[in-house]
C-alpha cells in the first residue's frame, strides 16, 4: 500500500479561523437583530481599480482575436509584466534584469512552492506570531521549524542571535499579524546574519505598498549584501485588490548561490517544470498596476485603509491601549485590555458591541493576549467599531462591566 505523506498528521488543525466562523454563527443565531462590524477579515472589500479593469477588458477581447489572441504564456511571466515590475524596482533604486523577476499566481502559491528549491533536511526559521502558512508549508515538508518568539519588548521585531539560526530564514515586513515594520538598520542585521551563516531569506513583501515612511525598505534589496541571501516574494492581493484575481511576483537575484548551485536558474527550472505560467489577461490587467495612472488609483484605495487605520488608532490611543502597526501595515496588534486573553476579549467584543477581530493566540503561542484588527473593513462599519470600542472600553466602570462579563462565562 501507498504510504502518503505522513507528515501531514504533524500538522496542528487551525482552529483559528473556523473558530472566529462558528462563534459569530452561533452568536447570530441568538442574536438575528444584531449587524456584526467585521474588523477580522484579511481580505480587501475595495474593488479592482478603473485601470486595471480596463486593460482586462481590452485582454479579454484580444483573445477573441485571432491575431492578438494569446495560448500558453511564458512560465516565468509575460516580458511586458516583467519589464514594468523591474521598472517599479528600478524606481526603489534596486536594478533587475528581467530574468531576476518571476510571475505567481500570488504570494501563498509561491511561498509554499519555493521551499522546493531547499534540501528537506534544512531547517527554517519562523518568527512569530507569524502568517500561519510559513509553519504549515514546512510541516508539510518535514522540516524541522526554529520558532523565535517577539514581543512587546522588542516591538515584535526581533533581532537575530544563535537562538535564531536556520538554513531558511523567514522575514515579513510590514508584518502579519503585528503590522511592524523592520528599518533599515534592522533589516541589515538580518541580511548580515544570513550571509555570515549561509542561510536564505524568504522576505514576504506582500504589504509593501502601505509603507509610508520615507525611512523604511519596501523592498529588501534596497540594501547592501540582500542579492546575495534574499528571495523576494510580493503580491497584488493587498496592493491592488487582487485576492480573487491572483497576481504575485517574486525576485530572486542571480548571485543567490549556494553550494554551487544558482537558485534563479534552478527556479527557471522549476517554473518551466511545473507551472505554464499565469494566464495573459491577468497579466495584462497586473501591468496596469504599474502605470502612473494605475498607481494614483491604487494609492486611492490603499487611503481608504489608511483612514480606517487612523481611526481605529485614535480609538486605541484614547483607550491608551498598547498596540503597534497601523502607519505602514493595514493591521493593528494591540494588547488585550484588563490582561484578558485573546479569546476572552474576542467574545467580550463580540458579546457587548458585535465588533470582531481575530485573537492574536491564532498566530502562534507569544500571540495570546493579543488581538488584530484589520483596516480592510468598510469605512462606516470601522468608524462605528470604533465609537463603540470607546464607549464600552472607556467608560469610568469599564473594569466592574468587565468583571460583570467574565462572571457570566
Ligand atoms: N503573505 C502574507 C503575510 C499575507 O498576509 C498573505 C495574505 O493574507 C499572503 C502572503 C498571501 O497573499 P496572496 O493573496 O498573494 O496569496
Amino acid at each position: 500500500m501507498i504510504t502518503p505523506n505522513m507528515h501531514y498528521a504533524d500538522l496542528k488543525d487551525s482552529y483559528l479561523f473556523y473558530n472566529i466562523a462558528q462563534k459569530t454563527k452561533a452568536y447570530l443565531a441568538q442574536n438575528p437583530d444584531k449587524r456584526l462590524l467585521r474588523l477580522g477579515i484579511g481580505d480587501v472589500s475595495l474593488p479592482l481599480c478603473d485601470a486595471v479593469i480596463k486593460e482586462l477588458h481590452s485582454a479579454v477581447d484580444d483573445q477573441a482575436s485571432k491575431e492578438r489572441f494569446h495560448g500558453y504564456m511564458p512560465e516565468c511571466g509575460a516580458p511586458f509584466l516583467r519589464e514594468a515590475i523591474a521598472e517599479h524596482y528600478h524606481k526603489l533604486g534596486v536594478m533587475l534584469s528581467l530574468d531576476e523577476v518571476f510571475v505567481s499566481s500570488g504570494a501563498s502559491d509561491e511561498l509554499g512552492d519555493i521551499l522546493d528549491l531547499f534540501d528537506r533536511k534544512s531547517t527554517c526559521l519562523v518568527i512569530e506570531p507569524a502568517y500561519p502558512a510559513y509553519v504549515d508549508a514546512n510541516i508539510m515538508a518535514g522540516r524541522t521549524i526554529v520558532h523565535l518568539a517577539s514581543g512587546k519588548e522588542n516591538g515584535f521585531l526581533p533581532q537575530p542571535s544563535d537562538a535564531a539560526k536556520a538554513d531558511i530564514l523567514y522575514i515579513c515586513s510590514p508584518n502579519n499579524p503585528t503590522g511592524a515594520v523592520f528599518s533599515r538598520e534592522q533589516l541589515q542585521a538580518w541580511i548580515d546574519f544570513a550571509n555570515e551563516n549561509g542561510s536564505v531569506i524568504l522576505f514576504d513583501a506582500a504589504y509593501e505598498a502601505f509603507i509610508e515612511d520615507d525611512t523604511v525598505p519596501h523592498s529588501i534589496f534596497e540594501l547592501e549584501g540582500a542579492q546575495r541571501c534574499a528571495i523576494e516574494i510580493c503580491s497584488l492581493s493587498k496592493t491592488a485588490g487582487f485576492t480573487g484575481t491572483r497576481l504575485g511576483y517574486t525576485v530572486i537575484s542571480k548571485q543567490l548561490v549556494r553550494n554551487g548551485m544558482n537558485l534563479n536558474d534552478m527556479w527557471v527550472r522549476n517554473r518551466t517544470t511545473k507551472t505554464n505560467g499565469v494566464s495573459y489577461i491577468i497579466q495584462k490587467g497586473a501591468a496596469a498596476v504599474f502605470t502612473d495612472e494605475g498607481r494614483r488609483q491604487i494609492n486611492e484605495n490603499i487611503k481608504i485603509y489608511k483612514e480606517n487605520a487612523k481611526v481605529i488608532m485614535r480609538a486605541l490611543d484614547k483607550l491608551g491601549i498598547w498596540y503597534c502597526g497601523g502607519k505602514n501595515a493595514p493591521y493593528i496588534w494591540l494588547r488585550c485590555p484588563n490582561n484578558m486573553g485573546s479569546w476572552e476579549f474576542f467574545d467580550y467584543l463580540l458579546n457587548e458591541i458585535q465588533v470582531v477581530g481575530t485573537p492574536g493566540e491564532g498566530f502562534g503561542k507569544c500571540g495570546e493576549g493579543y488581538f488584530r484588527f484589520s483596516t480592510f473593513g468598510s469605512q462606516a462599519d470601522t468608524q462605528e467599531a470604533a465609537k463603540r470600542l470607546v464607549q464600552l472600553l472607556g467608560e469610568v466602570h469599564r473594569f466592574a462591566a468587565f468583571c460583570a462579563f467574565r462572571c457570566r462565562c
